[in-house]
């Protein structure tokens, strides 16, 4: 069975994007592939968060996992942090990676930018998303499209360290949705939507109110035009919107244009809204009987020991490649 890896970090609430680019990936692979599914907190501390929050936040994501579907039963779901063997081959990627390739990573410039003082875990975190996904071998990485140059340069380490070392990591490769892989800002659509965005309006989160995502969805930003039209060069906005669409109420990109024919924007904002809900609320009322039910501890302790027993051995058989002295 091929292996498939994600996460996604504890540093906010998440939003339709890490569902539609991730979390509904996360579900439909499990069906045919043996899954590993982590809160990357690590990751997370690559920039400054709250220590409460992040105990929080970081509950909640595994908790919001479990409410989309997936099934700890068929999938290890575990805190990034609870396996060591994470932080120690992210070291080894570390050592192997250039300071010109880890410049040009586009996360990177993103979130430096504009800060006085740029946190050198912030560099560095594509080196430990690589080890992420070669501890496990893993053959596919459900991911939005923003992840995927820094899978690429996961592929360039696992390359460097086969040809330095002989051959140990397999080459991952990304699995995304056709449509959708980069949804967009609500108030700006140059922009991805972000849980780390201090603008609420940007994004919906999962956990908002169903009369929350009305108004942010009445107040998403579009065009002066009136056609529902999927055009992402000229009509970032309502195409951003479309995308939403298809996804929430299963339909094609065609269909949702032709539903709204000649309407406005006005009733395909309404029924967006309404689709929206109708996902969201049953998701939130199982993340709250799961966050009520302590069924939590358990499932992030298996999943943890499960996934540790593949991440050691890796880690062992690497660290013996490269040279290091075995303990006796
Ligand atoms: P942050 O702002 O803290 O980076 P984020 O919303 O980008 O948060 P991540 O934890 O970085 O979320 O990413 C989790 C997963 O969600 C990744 O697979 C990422 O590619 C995907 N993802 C994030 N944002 C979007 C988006 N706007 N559209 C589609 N997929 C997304
Ligand atoms: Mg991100």
């Amino acid at each position: 069975m091929a292996r498939v890896l994600s996460g996604i970090q504890p540093s906010g609430q998440l939003t339709l994007g890490n569902y539609i680019g991730a979390i509904q990936n996360f579900v439909k692979l499990q069906d045919e592939h043996e899954c590993f599914y982590m809160v990357v907190d690590l990751h997370a501390v690559t920039l400054p968060q709250d220590p409460a929050a992040l105990r929080e936040q970081t509950e909640s994501v595994a908790a919001l996992y479990l409410a989309a579907g997936v099934d700890p039963s068929r999938s290890s779901i575990f805190i990034q942090s609870h396996v060591p063997a994470h932080a120690e081959l992210g070291w080894l990627m570390t050592t192997l990676a250039y300071m010109g390739e880890l410049e040009r990573m586009t996360q990177f410039k993103e979130k430096a930018a504009g800060r006085e003082s740029v946190p050198a875990g912030l560099f560095v975190y594509p080196t430990l998303m690589a080890a992420d996904i070669l501890v496990y071998n893993a053959d596919l990485v459900p991911v939005g499209d923003d992840q995927k140059q820094h899978l690429e340069l996961t592929r360039d380490l696992a390359d460097r360290f086969n040809g330095r070392y002989g051959e140990t990591f397999k080459l991952p490769e990304p699995y995304m949705p056709k449509v959708g892989a980069r949804i967009m800002s609500l108030d700006d659509a140059s922009k991805k939507m972000s849980k780390s965005n201090p603008n609420p309006n940007s994004y919906i989160a999962l956990l908002d109110e169903p009369d929350v995502v009305r108004k942010k969805i009445s107040r998403a930003v579009t065009d002066s035009g009136r056609e529902v039209k999927y055009d992402p060069a000229n009509k970032p906005e309502v195409s951003n919107l479309i995308s939403i669409f298809a996804h929430c109420a299963g339909l094609t990109v065609e269909e949702v244009e032709r539903r709204f024919e000649g309407q406005g924007y006005g009733p395909f904002k309404k029924e967006l809204a309404e689709c929206v809900v109708a996902v969201l609320e049953p998701l939130q009322a199982r993340y709250r009987e799961i966050r009520g039910s302590g069924e939590l501890g358990r499932v992030l302790k298996e999943g943890a020991e499960r996934a540790a027993e593949i991440a050691n051995r890796t880690v062992a058989l690497a660290k013996e490649r490269m040279g290091f002295l075995p303990p006796r």
